[in-house]
């Protein structure tokens, strides 16, 4: 993005989260000199963000925010402060947000204050679920958002439903479909991912989950942990860590037992076991997208889902109770027809272009 007489503009991009480096990786790359990246500390175990860092290729942040670990109205306050502070010493060109963490509300609101024009990538996403925090980090950042970059022609309509002017808005796809094709690994690393983990492909699940609304209450946990002990073929699931807080503090380590608990693995391993797994059980959001570029089918154990676009293809919406091993067990009866069903599925997200779509409508917001 620089040009050969002028200093590079300079893009503040707030990233702390798996899903978020995960997604912002193309765009930070690509702007190159431009980019300031900044750190929120929102995920600070090593093997939700160092790892996610090196192997997509970015650089050691500019500056770290520090506010993992703590409640949520404090997370956004501390958040807004320490961004403030930063924007104070050196106001930027624009701050680039991604998705709908704590993070992106706190940013929106910062960028906001210092009269800094704000991108939020995958604006327009609505569950239209106002339990969940992550709608309401949503709503705001696209509401403050300057240019708002819609995976989907479905997202966009939702922020003009919402009286958003079209001028704000460009359709880009989703990021994360060239962090999948650029990252999942080739069969020969594949087979050895399958190895070192003792399962053969496409005969065991591939568990991830770690929602509030999953994991807080212990019956629903509970019933989660039973239907994938229950499964017939072996699940690894890789435990986040507020779910293992909550298996130890339900005293439900016993209940998981049957079931193939990992630690979180880093993003290669992680498509990898996804691509050759038999279907994939997740409340994770990135999850249902990323099925739908290597083509697997995803049950959803969620009470909503912002996420439509995969419905009835990709991904099959469930509450926790029997209905997980349910369908999991029709999925299993003839799980080869299904992955043929699925194979030739054109990804709902796009082509793989949206980080070029997207660095090129910053581009034209900063008048490049
Ligand atoms: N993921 C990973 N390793 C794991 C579990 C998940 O690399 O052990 C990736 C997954 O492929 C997806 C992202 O982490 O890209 C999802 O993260 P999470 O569920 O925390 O967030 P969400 O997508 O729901 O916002």
């Amino acid at each position: 993005m620089a040009t050969p007489t002028t200093a590079p503009p300079d893009v503040v991009v707030v990233l702390g989260t798996r899903p978020e480096i995960v997604k912002l990786a193309g765009i930070v790359r690509l702007l190159g000199d431009a980019a300031r990246v900044v750190h929120t500390g929102q995920h600070y175990d090593d093997n939700l963000s160092d790892v996610f860092l090196a192997e997509l290729g970015l650089p050691e942040p500019a500056a770290y925010l520090g506010v993992g670990g703590e409640r949520r109205g404090r997370q956004i306050g501390l958040a807004v402060e320490r961004l403030d502070e930063l924007f104070a010493r050196r106001r930027p060109d624009a701050v680039v947000v991604q998705g709908d963490t704590n993070a992106v509300l706190a940013a929106a609101i910062a960028a906001n204050a210092a009269e800094v024009p704000l991108v939020h990538v995958e604006a327009g996403l609505r569950s239209y679920d106002r339990r969940m925090p992550e709608e309401h980090n949503r709503v705001v950042a696209d509401h403050l958002g300057d240019l708002l970059l819609a995976p989907t022609e479905t997202n966009r309509e939702n922020l003009l439903a919402e009286g958003i002017p079209p001028d704000r808005i460009v359709v880009t796809g989703n990021t994360v479909v060239e962090a999948v094709t650029e990252l999942l690994p080739a069969a020969e690393e594949r087979a050895e991912v399958l190895a070192r983990h003792g399962v053969e492909p496409a005969r065991y699940v591939l568990a991830t989950f770690h929602r509030p609304e999953n994991v807080d209450d212990p019956e629903i946990l509970k019933v989660i942990l039973g239907e994938l002990a229950s499964l017939p073929i072996p699940v690894i699931l890789p435990m986040h860590p507020r779910t293992r807080r909550r298996i130890v503090e339900h005293g439900f380590a016993e209940l998981a037992e049957a079931i193939r608990v990992v630690s979180p693995v880093g993003y290669r391993e992680f498509l990898a076991l996804g691509a050759e797994s038999a279907f994939l059980v997740s409340d994770s959001g990135g999850v249902q997208e990323e099925v739908s570029v290597y083509k697997r089918p995803v049950l959803v154990v969620r009470r909503s889902t912002e996420r439509p676009e995969v419905l009835g293809t990709f991904a099959e919406r469930v509450l926790p109770g029997p209905a997980i091993g349910e369908i999991a067990r029709r999925w299993l009866a003839d799980l080869d027809a299904l992955h043929a069903h699925l194979a030739p599925l054109p990804s709902p997200y796009g082509d793989g272009s949206a980080s070029a779509r997207s660095v090129a409508a910053i581009e034209e917001l900063l008048g490049a």
